[in-house]
């Protein structure tokens, strides 16, 4: 049967750090599909459609790797796509509790669905969004952190 993961998550906006994780990620499952929340309450800094343009222009000759925007539960969403496990990168201890904890209740509110995680690679542990937003609002240069593709 076919190895099928959510890589879910915001990517506001995607970075060097979820590159890797998403690649190394091939080397586990057939198919990755990047799934990227739209959640009202949220406040992003870069619109659901620029999200998903970069993600996509980012793995565009990548056949094994789709991009889906959703909203809802990410167990809902991986049902839908016939996924049978969720992909997410740690970068550090702050990181693992609050995934063990969402790990734990996706695994409570679904039939089976696992939560795998890969370790980030040593050159992206401190590589965030937020960092990265963070940088762009105050004029600074992030490119060493986003995919080319990326163009703000
Ligand atoms: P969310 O809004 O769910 O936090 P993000 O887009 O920030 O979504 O992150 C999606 C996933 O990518 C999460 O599992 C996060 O831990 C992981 N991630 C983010 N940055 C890195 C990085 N530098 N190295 C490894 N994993 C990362």
């Amino acid at each position: 049967m076919e190895k099928i993961a959510v890589f879910p998550g915001s990517f506001d906006p995607i970075t060097v750090g979820h590159v890797d994780i998403i690649k190394r990620g091939l080397k586990i499952f057939d198919r990755i599909i990047v799934g990227i929340g739209s959640n009202a309450e949220k406040k992003y800094m870069f619109d659901l459609q620029k999200r998903e343009a970069w993600v996509q222009q980012t793995f565009a000759s990548e056949s094994r790797i789709s991009v889906v925007t959703y909203q809802g539960l990410t167990v809902d969403f991986c049902k839908k796509v016939n996924a049978g496990f969720i992909l997410r990168g740690l970068r550090n201890s702050p990181d693992f509790e609050f995934e063990k904890a969402i790990a734990h209740m996706n695994g409570a509110i679904s039939n089976g669905l696992e939560t795998t995680f890969i370790l980030t690679d040593l050159r992206f542990a401190a590589v965030s969004s937020s960092i990265v937003r963070d940088i762009i609002r105050n004029g600074g240069d992030v490119s060493a952190f986003i995919p080319e593709t990326v163009k703000l």
